[in-house]
């Protein structure tokens, strides 16, 4: 066994992102491509908005989870070919009731879905030695205390990803590399 990995599910399972931009459009009448959101902070990159109003957005679209896609189609099968070699926690902080709903509906398996309060907590799981997530900050806390961080490449972290030089972060383009970097690891 290659031991437990622990993975984020908005931005990194789950492309929620894409499903907040058309409710930004609906509601604040804000156009934008996922390739504009340059920075993990919405509010910081459509000043109009508060964080608030952000979280309200993600909040809403969890409800209609039907219309929320996966990052990759290729997630179930990756997982699947991971299964003999790793354990699959899911680490996020959405408290949405409709998240297992979701996992179940793309047939994503895992075996525990651990919900935090705080990003900062994620890293301190024991069993969990590698995370996999597309927020700098976890995966520099993960990195910190020796374990392995592999960051999912997304425009919010593009700048993070170029400037990275920790050998605890391994920075994947896509699902397929995220496969690769795993069945690489021993
Ligand atoms: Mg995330």
């Amino acid at each position: 066994m290659g031991g437990v990995i622990g993975i984020d599910l908005d931005g990194v399972l789950a492309d929620s992102v894409s499903k907040w931009l058309q409710y930004a459009e609906k509601e604040h009448g804000i156009k934008a491509l996922k390739k504009d959101i340059i920075r993990y902070e919405i509010s910081e990159v459509f000043t109009s908005l508060t964080h608030e109003e952000v979280l309200m957005g993600f909040k809403e679209i969890w409800k209609d989870y039907h219309a929320i896609g996966m990052e990759s189609q290729d997630i179930p099968t990756i997982l699947d070919n991971l299964r003999d070699k790793f354990e699959i926690y899911i680490t996020t902080l959405n408290k949405n009731e409709n998240v297992r709903h979701w996992l179940k509906d793309n047939k994503i398996a895992y075996r525990k879905l651990i919900v935090f309060d705080h990003h900062y907590e994620k890293h301190k799981l024991e069993e969990v030695s590698i995370y996999i997530d597309d927020f700098p900050e976890v995966i520099t806390s993960v990195a910190k205390v020796g374990k392995t961080g592999i960051l999912l490449r997304q425009p919010w972290n593009e700048e993070f990803a170029k400037e990275n030089k920790s050998k605890n972060i391994r920075i994947a383009d896509n699902w397929r590399h995220v496969e690769e970097i795993l069945l690489d690891i021993k």
